[in-house]
């Protein structure tokens, strides 16, 4: 088995002999225990200096945490400028909200040039690197050019847009020229291979061949659909040991009888916040019987308070949560809980089972995993019921969910009225299909067949066609 480096733009480092939080990087550094490897990526701090260049590491088992901090200006550039400001909202179809610079640009490639520069004397000939997400999509790239012959693969976390939208990046043609360095590219939905698959055919810079693989730019490479999961097994048993845990029982106590409806997102204007805020407040109205017998619990931490469309974004959902409370709101009875804080992963598992209805209602996302840990928490002979967009990454394997279009502000009310009055009968078999279909394709199974196929490529750490 070849050694694993694994580049995400942050490296989950674990503290003080704890494993990593989260699915994805409990499954990353599992393989990197069992084969060894290094994950090498950003800090999370700022160097003091302006120009960044050195690597600190950090051993753990077989595992070797490589990290290096950026300078502010590379952070402004390449992270809050170019990643978030750009790939981010263009990515989730929200071109209104993209801001494109030649600066913020430079800094995207000044960044991935570095991280190649430091990763290169790293990488042994026969390791396979493994990088993430829509930060680093040059960086094979600028490895090849560093001499990196290896495999190398590439995982988008995000939706892939259709080409008519991706073509408002002024430079997609280099963006894509630099995806033919990898071997394969792995992205969450059929959809995403699609919209690539298209965009590849109408500029004339790539196609799909006999045997299933792409050609891009006169390079082999593998793209396939593999939709990221979570540890269903381990989320589950969680929330079965979640009765004790205090702030659940203060939830549920807090109910005293009412039907709870959950939301868990953090703040960002593709989870669709405010459209669902809207859409309780439809239901509200047209559903005179629930007022009172149910709260609406929306817990959302708040991310990226540097870049402006999230601060814009913030005032607006807090002010509507505002609204429909003053004016649906009793002595009494507050309809809409908001809340924008994080709560541990016992509390979130034991808040899922304890709610009837799960809103996931996201305008665009590429997987997300708020809609599976619902599933893998409900109670297996009285689960709630999902209500995803179908404009969620996780609607193209949750079909036991009722799929809405969350642009349907009424359409919405209507099916969280359906999904309160859905019978045991019809709860039940939704919900089997979704957890059996979580439960098979989790996120240890994500992991290895990528990382299978990645390491069944034939090794051709060639350059794609000249210019
Ligand atoms: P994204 O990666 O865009 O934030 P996902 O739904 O794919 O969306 O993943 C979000 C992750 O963050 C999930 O694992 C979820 O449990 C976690 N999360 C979101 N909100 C909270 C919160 N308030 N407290 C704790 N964890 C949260």
């Amino acid at each position: 088995m070849s050694r694993l480096i694994v580049v995400s733009n942050r490296v989950p480092v674990p503290k003080g002999g704890q494993p990593p939080a989260g699915g994805l990087a409990v499954a990353l550094s599992g393989a990197m225990e069992e084969r060894g490897g290094v994950w090498f990526g950003w800090s999370g701090d700022t160097a003091r200096h302006d120009e960044a260049s050195e690597v600190r590491t950090l051993e753990r088992g077989k595992v070797t945490y490589a990290l290096v901090d950026l300078s502010q200006r590379d952070l402004e550039d390449y992270y809050a400028g170019f990643s978030n400001r750009m790939l981010w909202p263009l990515f989730h179809y929200r071109m209104d909200l993209t801001d494109f610079t030649r600066v913020t640009l430079g800094g995207y490639y000044r960044v991935n040039r570095l991280f190649a520069k430091l990763l290169a004397p790293m990488v042994e000939a026969d390791d396979v690197v493994w990088i993430h997400d829509y930060h680093l999509i040059p960086l094979a790239n600028e490895l090849r050019q560093a001499g990196v012959r290896c495999r190398i693969g590439f995982f988008l976390h995000i939706p892939f847009p259709p080409p008519d939208i991706l073509t408002v990046l002024p430079n997609h043609a280099d963006l894509v020229r630099g995806l033919a360095a990898y071997d394969v590219i792995g992205f969450q939905t059929p959809l995403d291979v699609e919209n690539f698959e298209t965009y590849l055919r109408r500029e004339k810079v790539g196609r799909r061949m006999s045997d299933g693989r792409f050609v891009i730019h006169g390079r082999a490479v593998r793209v396939e659909a593999w939709p990221v999961g979570i540890e269903t097994k381990a989320f589950a048993d969680i929330a079965a040991k979640s009765d004790d845990n205090t702030l659940v029982q203060r939830m549920d106590e807090s109910l005293v009888g009412k039907s709870l409806i959950i939301g868990v997102d953090r703040l960002d204007y593709s989870k669709g916040i405010a459209e669902r805020m809207l859409a309780f407040q439809s239901f509200l109205t047209l559903d005179t019987e629930a007022r009172g017998k149910v709260t609406y619990l929306q817990v959302t931490p708040k991310s990226r308070s540097e870049v402006a469309e999230y601060a814009a974004m913030e005032k607006e959902v807090a002010e509507l949560a505002g609204r429909v409370n003053g004016q649906h709101a009793d002595l009494d009875w507050t309809p809409i809980r908001y809340v924008n804080r994080t709560v541990g992963r016992n509390a979130l598992a034991g808040l899922y089972r304890l709610a009837r209805v799960g809103l996931v209602t996201p305008l665009r996302d590429g997987m997300n995993l708020v809609a599976k840990e619902f599933v893998a928490a409900q109670k297996p002979d009285d689960p709630g019921v999902l209500l995803l967009s179908r404009f969620a990454g996780a609607a193209a394997e949750l079909d036991g969910a009722l799929i809405t279009n969350p642009y349907d502000i009424d359409g919405t009310a209507g099916a969280i009225s359906r999904a309160l009055e859905m019978p045991l009968d019809e709860r039940l078999d939704r919900w089997r299909r979704m957890y059996e279909r979580i439960a098979e394709h989790d996120v240890a199974w994500w992991c290895r067949s990528f990382l299978d196929a990645l390491e069944a490529a034939p090794s051709n750490g060639a350059s794609a066609e000249p210019q």
